[in-house]
Parts: C-alpha cells; sequence; structure tokens
C-alpha cells in the first residue's frame, strides 16, 4: 500500500468549506488503542456507519481515523445533488425497479429525519431535480421512459414548455424528466451536525490522521502517521481513495471533477438569466455537465465534457496540476446553458476524486480472509445519497443481516475491469480523446 497524505489528498477549498461553520479540529491519534471497530474515512459512509453502529450497538468502541478534517474528500466537495437511483442500474422491470426507488428515497428521506430527530441546522432543499435532454431522439426516449416509471408508480414527470422554463430555461433544452422527491444537500451541513451527535454517544473521531498501513488479520493492526488502532472489524470508507490503500485497484478509477460556483445573487435575478424552481438539474451527455442552486442564489455547476473529468496516473487523488484551463471549459459550459448569466462572478472553484467502476453501479460487502472488512465503495457519481445509505447497509452487515440486501444489485458486487498501469492510463487518454465518452462496460443487471 503506497498512501501518502502529502500526495494523496487535495489541496483546494470548495464553496461548501467557504460557507459551512467548521466545528474545533479534533485531535490527530496518537499512540495505540484497541477499538471493535475502525472506520476508514470521515465522508457520507464513514460518519453514516458510525452512527447507525453506536446507535444499534450503544457499547461498541467505534473509532473514525481520517486523513484530514471530516467531510474533506467527496462528501464536501460535490454537487450537492441529492438523488435517487443507483447510477449503472438499468429499469427493466417494475419490482426491481420500485425496490431500488424506494431505497434510495428512503436515504433521502432518512437526511430529513436525522435532521428533525437532531435538530440539525442542515442547508437541504427538497424540491425536486430534473435530468435535462438536448437532441430529440433521446428526449422522446426519456419521455417514454418517464412516462413507463410513472405507470410502475415511481413519481417522475416529463416536462417541457412553459412547465419545464418554470423550473429552468437553458439554451438547447429540450425537456427534462422531473424528480420531485430529490434536491440539494449541504453536505458538510450534515456532517458537522452529526458530528457532535455521534461524538456525544461515544465514537471516537481522530482527524489529520492519515492511514498509512492495515495490516489485515482477525485483529486488524491500521497505522497512521501518529498511532495505531487494533480491532477486529474494519470500515473502509474512503470511496475514490480506496485503490491507495491497497483494495480495489482493479475495480475503482478515481476520477476529478472540476466544480465552479457563481456569487450569490438575488433568486429573482436567476429567474431571469434563467434558472427557475429546481434544485438542480444534470444533462444528457457522456460526460454530465451538473447544476444546483443554493438557497441563497449561488448557482453551482460542474463537468460537461472532457476537459472537465481528469484521471491522473496511478490512481492519484490530489491535483497536482494548474487547473485553469478546465475550470475555464466548466464555465464555459455553463454559459452555453445559461447565456445571459455571462457576466456572474465565479466566487469559487475546486477538484474533487469521485470514485467510479467499470459498470457504475456502486459495491457493498464484506471482504478479507477473516470476513472483517466492511467496505461500500463506488458510487460513481451518484454517492450524497448512497453513501448516507450506505452506514446503515453496513451496519446490517456488521450485525450479520444480509437479508434485506441479497437482491440488490450492488450487495457483495464483485468490482474489476480496470487494467492496470500504464495501460489505464494510455487507454483512458486514448478511448477519451477518440470517443469524448468515459469508458465503461455495459453489462446484464443482475
Ligand atoms: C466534484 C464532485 C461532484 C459530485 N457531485 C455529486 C452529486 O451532485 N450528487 C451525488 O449524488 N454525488 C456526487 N458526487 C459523489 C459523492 O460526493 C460521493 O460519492 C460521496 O460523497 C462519497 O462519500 P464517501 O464518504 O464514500 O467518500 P468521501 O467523501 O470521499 O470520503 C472519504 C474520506 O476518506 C478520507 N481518506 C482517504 N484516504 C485516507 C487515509 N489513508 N486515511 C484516512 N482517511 C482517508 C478522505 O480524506 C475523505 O474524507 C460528486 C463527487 C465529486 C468529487
Amino acid at each position: 500500500m503506497s498512501f501518502d497524505p502529502q500526495r494523496d489528498l487535495d489541496d483546494n477549498t470548495s464553496m461548501w468549506a467557504e460557507t459551512a461553520t467548521f466545528p474545533e479540529v479534533l485531535p490527530p491519534l496518537s499512540g495505540e488503542i484497541q477499538a471493535d471497530v475502525v472506520i476508514i474515512g470521515a465522508g457520507f459512509t464513514g460518519i453514516s456507519t458510525a452512527y447507525h453502529l453506536i446507535r444499534r450497538h450503544p457499547n461498541l468502541k467505534v473509532v473514525i481515523l481520517e486523513a484530514r478534517r471530516v467531510g474533506n474528500g467527496a462528501s464536501g466537495r460535490n454537487g450537492g445533488m441529492a438523488l435517487n437511483w443507483i447510477n449503472g442500474v438499468d429499469a427493466r422491470e417494475p419490482e426491481r425497479t420500485r425496490r431500488v426507488f424506494s431505497f434510495t428515497r428512503s436515504g433521502l428521506d432518512w437526511i430529513d429525519e436525522v435532521i428533525k430527530e437532531h435538530g440539525l441546522n442542515v442547508r437541504y432543499r427538497r424540491e425536486g431535480s430534473l435530468e435535462a435532454y438536448t437532441e430529440s431522439q433521446r428526449a422522446e426516449e426519456a419521455h417514454k421512459k418517464a412516462e413507463k416509471l410513472a405507470s410502475w408508480g415511481i413519481p417522475v414527470r416529463y416536462l417541457t414548455g412553459t412547465e419545464l422554463e418554470k423550473r429552468v430555461r437553458a439554451e438547447g433544452v429540450l425537456g427534462a424528466v422531473e424528480d420531485p422527491t430529490a434536491g440539494r444537500l449541504h453536505g458538510l451541513d450534515l456532517l458537522f451536525g452529526l458530528l457532535p451527535v455521534i461524538l456525544k454517544l461515544g465514537v471516537s473521531v481522530y482527524e489529520n490522521s492519515p492511514v498509512v498501513r492495515i495490516q489485515e488479520g482477525k485483529i486488524h493492526e491500521v497505522t497512521t502517521t501518529g498511532g495505531t488502532v487494533r480491532a477486529p472489524t474494519l470500515v473502509l470508507a474512503t470511496n475514490g481513495y480506496t485503490p491507495r490503500l491497497g483494495y480495489f485497484k482493479h475495480g475503482l478509477f478515481p476520477m476529478f471533477s472540476h466544480v465552479v460556483s457563481t456569487e450569490p445573487l438575488p433568486m429573482e435575478r436567476w429567474r431571469e438569466l434563467g434558472w427557475g424552481e429546481t434544485a438542480g438539474f444534470t444533462d444528457d451527455m457522456d460526460r454530465i455537465a451538473y447544476g444546483s442552486m443554493s438557497s441563497d442564489g449561488r448557482l453551482l455547476f460542474g463537468g460537461g465534457g472532457n476537459l472537465a473529468y481528469s484521471y491522473l496516473y496511478g490512481s492519484r487523488t490530489a491535483w497536482t496540476h494548474s487547473a485553469e484551463a478546465q475550470y475555464a471549459f466548466v464555465q464555459s459550459i455553463l454559459r452555453k446553458y445559461f447565456p445571459a448569466a455571462k457576466d456572474v462572478k465565479i466566487a469559487h472553484q475546486w477538484t474533487g476524486a469521485l470514485g467510479i467502476t467499470m459498470s457504475r453501479v456502486c459495491s457493498m460487502g464484506v471482504i478479507g480472509e477473516h470476513k472483517n472488512v466492511l467496505y461500500a465503495v463506488g458510487y460513481s457519481g451518484h454517492g450524497v445519497v448512497l453513501a448516507n445509505l450506505a452506514g446503515k447497509v453496513l451496519c446490517d452487515f456488521y450485525s450479520d443481516h444480509h437479508d434485506p440486501w441479497l437482491t440488490m444489485p450492488f450487495y457483495q458486487r464483485p468490482l474489476g475491469g480496470i487494467p492496470g498501469e500504464p495501460l489505464r492510463w494510455m487507454g483512458y487518454k486514448i478511448f477519451t480523446a477518440f470517443t469524448g465518452r468515459s469508458p465503461r462496460k455495459y453489462e446484464a443487471d443482475r
């Protein structure tokens, strides 16, 4: 394993971090300690896992090791779109479609529930989100699919004309599928809200404690730059960073997404510029563009083409280059959709590492010789809801309660198919340059 905190952790700061109230820094791990469960990573997966574990098993000694601050990874750098559905899964059959939808819907609702139960101050809007279509055949297919899904009881609608314009007036968008149950989450608000809750329940969280060595066994030995935790259960909650820890090297592809956000503007002004009553939208391109709006009028925008998505040789997870060309490209896509917003100032720009799988379907399961390493990874850009749900799933795995999850597409889903270096890097460069797409293996659903 080759985790090097200097080279593997991004230094730029997201708009979420700029607009959050950070809690006091928690001290790093020092010396040797014992625990029942050691979790690596304090993003949505790590924090939700600790939350469920400690609520279900109040006497458990749960330790979280975080390389930097809580929410340092994708959970504090994303597009904020809290979406239904598991990326990479086709909606082919009604029963299964309803099951997947109701699973992710329960994740959206869970966020509301914890906010309410613990009185958290979290910026979370449930005003729906749009999947926007820019090409007539794709739009027609999306329309048919939305009608099919609606007939199966999934509450989506295809919008055009004035109904669409009320939500968004984006250049070239012909129609959009609206999911009224989706929304936009300030991820750091949620993490910083849940942190004192789990600390109070007895979870130990060590910040600035990068794990540099893992010795698996009946009792794992997890070593940071300052100390060691010995525990019979290890949880990998490191999503895109996981290959740097030596796991899923051929199953996970860390890809950078470049994001910008505007200065805050009054919502009346945004309505003139083209943004109306929706929390967010994604488009229909392979290298999707996505945008979401904060309640104080900051438009966040990311993606939109090859230049917005980058992979660094050797699965690096820190952006080491100047990203000016990438940010300029993202802004050009923002202005393509909202030309009237060309003079709106960009206030923040940042990158974050997504954890992508070849099929785009995430995987949650149990591995290791002693079946005591739990993991949930590979949300492929859909993790705001899924990673928050992972805590419940992993808590069930910990309690040997696998039944509810056996038929879910992510359950023990094998990850693989990504070649080693240097083929990976060359393949990525060549494939994306020629096709404008991201390499992907389409698989039969299971
Ligand atoms: C730019 C961007 C835009 C996105 N937009 C969306 C979106 O709009 N909607 C959506 O659903 N999803 C989106 N995603 C994906 C979503 O944010 C992630 O899937 C989700 O946050 C993953 O959460 P996690 O807790 O599993 O991982 P992370 O949040 O990445 O947390 C992993 C943690 O592990 C820590 N860590 C790594 N290595 C070590 C180590 N060696 N020792 C200790 N700690 C370590 C990291 O510092 C980090 O805090 C986006 C992601 C990015 C990057």
